[in-house]
């Protein structure tokens, strides 16, 4: 019997796609598949279902590093502003409308809200 292959886990296997900073604390970037909405994606073997799925790379970070999500509902966001980042010193749990308050403030949502301004809803 021999048992050399050994097979890598996932977290390898996800980590091979990562680009390590430099600096301590920089951003980890993904360089695997990327979606139209900029953030890394990542294929896992689902055991249950024996398929494979794809997983938000940002996410599956912050789950492999946190175990969990303190509240599932919540979005994982970037606190470096980079969406392709798998820092998971740089993912916390957030709202949606965390989001949108984030982009306010950067300016980035900027141009999206001008272009509104004449369909108001109320
Ligand atoms: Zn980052």
């Amino acid at each position: 019997m021999s048992r050399r292959r050994k097979r890598k886990t996932e977290y390898e296997r996800f980590m091979k796609k990562v680009r390590l900073p430099t600096e301590p604390d920089g951003c980890w970037l993904w360089l695997g598949a990327i979606t139209s909405s900029g953030h890394g994606t990542f294929r896992v073997w689902d055991t249950t279902k024996e398929k494979w799925k794809v997983r938000s790379a940002h996410k599956y970070s912050y789950l492999h590093h946190n175990g969990s999500m303190k509240q599932p509902w919540l979005h994982i966001r970037h606190t470096c502003d980079v969406r392709h980042c798998v820092n998971p010193k740089h993912l916390i749990e957030g709202t949606r409308s965390d989001n949108m308050k984030d982009m306010m403030e950067r300016g980035r949502g900027k141009m999206q809200f001008e272009a509104k301004k004449d369909e108001c809803p109320f």
